[in-house]
């Protein structure tokens, strides 16, 4: 099969033939139809985030398709089924893992971040049945954003479920393809007016269509103040899909005391928390990763139903995958783009 491979920290993904896989006993084998190129592999890529413990990798954690082959024991699935792929994999036995929270695994086997490739091919193998969501109506290439760009917002929100009031505001900071969701799901699932902050013009106005009631420019010095006075002195939630040392400060400063601030976003920065200074009195700090396959579930049940539509998607083909790297890169991407294998 064909397959994008990343060979060393730094380089460009090499498209090439590798064996393709055969699935044994437990094992299913999916035609991938769609693979959403994340954020984080751009940090991976780069060796920011020096996770993966071999080379040459395939990389892909956002996956969907249709299956093609089930091994000896899958009774869940069969060959002609589309699913979405949980790609939170772990070893199944710690206490995340049996409590459900498979993907805070202590030793975590992630798709396309660990030892087990992932979805920049033509075929994925996933090790347990249990990791395929399946799909009634959705296309799989559509479908794919929803197993990471749709399922880490609604574990973050799901988590701040009692600082979500309606007579109060919850701020979004970073509006790629994850905060889009996240602005979506708010209002969806809490009803919040919801205040949404970028530096990107683009993405202020993709914000707006996604539902925010009020969009700001994160490099106006003003930011800070404008949030404090549409929010009537600071809102109860916060949701910081960038995770930078500006964003975060953003982020404490501008929750009222007893709110939360949840930490979504992975660039890296600090969050400091002095009381009286940064923060208020009991605000809660928090920061989430990706979501469960139950989360994932109830995720695709929402899209499904037509509740949660879909944000922009824009397709590449895998021959593509480099131009796609460096659109992202670039913030050229209004949603999300989905490599088509
Ligand atoms: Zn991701
Ligand atoms: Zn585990």
């Amino acid at each position: 099969m064909r397959a994008a491979r990343l060979h060393a920290y730094g380089q460009p993904l090499v498209v090439e033939e590798v064996p393709t896989p055969e699935p044994g006993p437990g094992q299913i084998l999916v035609r991938v139809q769609g693979a959403g190129f994340c954020h984080s592999d751009l940090h991976v890529i780069s060796g920011e985030l020096p996770v993966l413990p071999r080379m040459p990798l395939i990389l892909g954690h956002e996956n969907a398709g249709v299956v093609e082959a089930v091994g000896p024991g899958v009774r869940a699935v069969a060959p002609g089924d589309p699913v979405v792929v949980f790609g939170g994999w772990g070893c199944g036995f710690c206490d995340s893992c049996v409590e459900g929270a498979e993907q805070l695994c202590a030793t975590p086997g992630w798709v396309g971040l660990s030892n087990y490739d992932g979805g920049y091919a033509e075929y994925l193998l996933v090790p347990q049945e249990r990791y395929l969501v399946k799909l009634a109506k959705l296309e799989p290439r559509a479908a794919a954003p929803l197993a990471d760009a749709a399922l880490t917002p609604y574990r973050a929100i799901r988590l701040a479920r009692p600082y979500l009031q309606p007579d109060h505001a919850a701020l979004v900071i970073g509006v790629g393809g994850l905060g889009q969701y996240g602005i979506k799901l708010l209002k969806l699932l809490a009803g919040v007016p919801v205040i949404a902050v970028d530096i990107d013009e683009t993405k202020r106005a993709v914000a707006r269509e996604c539902g925010a009631d009020h969009v700001l420019d994160g490099r106006d010095p003003e930011v800070l103040a404008q949030v404090q006075s549409l929010s009537g002195g600071g809102v109860t939630a916060a949701f910081d899909f960038v995770g930078s040392d500006a964003t975060l400060e953003l982020s404490l400063a501008a929750t009222r005391p007893r709110g939360k601030v949840s930490q979504i976003g992975l660039a890296g920065g600090t969050a400091k928390l002095r009381v009286l200074q940064t923060v208020g009195f009991e605000v809660a700090f928090e920061a989430t990763l990706w979501g469960t396959v139950k989360e994932l579930r109830e995720v695709v049940a929402l899209a499904e139903s037509g509740r949660l539509t879909p944000i922009d998607v824009v397709y590449r083909p895998l021959d593509e995958i480099n131009q796609a790297k460096e659109e992202l890169e670039h913030g050229r991407v209004g949603g999300r783009i989905v490599i088509t294998p």
